[in-house]
């Protein structure tokens, strides 16, 4: 314990003074680790240095189940963290030699496809928006756009409904939560494409036989700021009033067992929960939003990154598991193996968020299941699982977008099969 404390003091000193934003934040020689943990010592020297310094940022928690988590590193950093792996023998693995490369690589690949609205590259909102537009003027007989509020920063966050006929089945789809996730609104973007110009049968069918209810950025201001600022940017963008740390996690910020498990207190956590429940404008918005379509929802799906994963509720414990939770990890395997059987191979774990990720509260899929009675509730996380991490390059879009599509395709198929498609509300 000693040790940890005095290394703690040598942190604390060391992170005195952190440099201001510039124009843009830059990322040179940071390195992400794997860091696979095999004792409560390794995992509290671990947790410490990371709570300690801002020098330090989990891109990954630590899960009891996988042993393992995700850390980014600042290159002044480096040799401390490399002492206290060795000291405490911690098993690691290099994921990432420089971030700031990866960033710029991203950066030239977009650039180069830079006059049109696609999937070669990641569009920035402004673009989202204004193909949003051409979606609605294209498609006004099966689309409806709608505002359902406003960010902190004022923009508007919007929603696309989807809807062949009257008495389908709803599903809510949840994007771009987290700021620095751009594979999300990158893949939700396509799939609405898909849904309105695909001629395949099966992308017809699920099309047509269900209404789609779209939120496709809804991290409105985190990811602008990620474009413009920050590439990692992972909150919003609301200050705190007991802090000059800005943003909160919006996906801990929901009023389900908020701040239990998996939630901070602590406005420069990047998993800072707010400061109470729906305290975020994004959040209120959102929750409204599946408030006044409740009664038409049969699903609810987040779509975030990295880490290739269908995950059920509960995140708050790994003890206890939702009563249909057989049902829900049968939906999940079916998306797992039609990814799988894909010629890309990619491979998504499947459980509830507790067991096979990390401990969250105040999240999005526990609010749908346990306050909406959504009775199949998901978060799909997406490419990769670590490689890249956040900085998916852009060649990987379309292959995301694909499986994703594959994927959805066998989930619906899967939840019909069980009953969970039978419209909830009489027309
Ligand atoms: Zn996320």
């Amino acid at each position: 314990m000693h040790l940890i404390w005095l290394f703690a003091s040598l942190v604390v000193l060391a992170s005195a003074g952190t440099s201001q934003d510039s124009e843009q934040k830059r990322y040179d020689n940071h390195r992400v680790y794997e860091l696979n943990i095999s004792n409560n010592v390794q995992l509290k020297i671990i947790n410490k240095l990371t709570e300690l310094s801002q020098k330090y940022d989990i891109w990954k928690e630590y899960n009891a189940h996988t042993k393992q988590m995700h850390v980014m590193v600042n290159p002044s950093e480096e040799k401390r963290f490399q002492l206290f792996l060795r000291l405490f023998n911690i098993n690691n693995e290099l994921l990432i030699p420089n971030l700031q490369s990866l960033i710029d690589n991203e950066s030239v690949a977009n650039a180069r496809y830079s006059t049109t609205f696609g999937w070669s590259r990641y569009n920035s909102l402004a673009e989202i928006y204004t193909w949003l537009d051409g979606i609605l003027a294209a498609y006004p007989e099966v689309t409806e756009g709608s505002i359902i509020g406003q960010s902190y920063e004022g923009r508007d966050i919007r929603a696309i409904k989807i809807s062949y006929k009257e008495g389908n089945p709803g599903v809510v789809i949840e994007s771009n939560i987290h700021g620095c996730e751009w594979i999300t609104s990158a893949t939700v973007t396509y799939f609405i494409n898909q849904l309105l110009t695909s001629e395949d049968e099966q992308v017809r069918a699920l099309a047509e036989n269900h209404d789609w209810y779209i939120v496709p950025v809804l991290n409105v201001d985190g990811f602008v700021y990620s474009h413009e600022k920050d590439r990692l940017w992972r909150k919003n963008r609301q200050p705190s009033n007991t802090s000059s740390c800005v943003g909160a996690d919006p996906n801990r910020n929901y009023d389900s067992h908020w701040m239990e498990q998996g939630g901070s207190s602590d406005p420069c956590a990047s998993n800072y929960a707010g400061a109470y429940a729906f305290s975020e404008p994004e959040i209120k918005a959102m929750s409204d939003y599946i408030i006044s379509i409740k009664d038409k929802l049969n699903i609810f799906l987040g779509f975030h990154s990295y880490s290739q994963l269908v995950l059920s509720p509960y995140g708050h414990t790994d003890l206890e598991f939702p009563d249909n939770y057989d049902d829900m990890m049968q939906v999940a395997k079916a998306y797992a193996d039609a990814v799988e059987a894909m010629p890309y191979g990619s491979v998504y774990q499947i459980g509830s968020s507790a067991t096979v990720l990390y401990f969250t509260s105040g999240g999005a899929k526990e609010w749908a299941y346990n306050e909406m009675d959504i009775e199949l509730s998901y978060t799909i996380e997406f490419r990769d699982t670590g490689r890249y991490g956040f900085m998916l390059p852009p060649a990987f879009i379309l292959p995301n977008c694909e499986e994703a599509m594959t994927g959805l395709l066998a989930m619906m198929a899967e939840s019909d099969k069980l009953g969970y498609l039978k419209p909830k509300y009489v027309l």
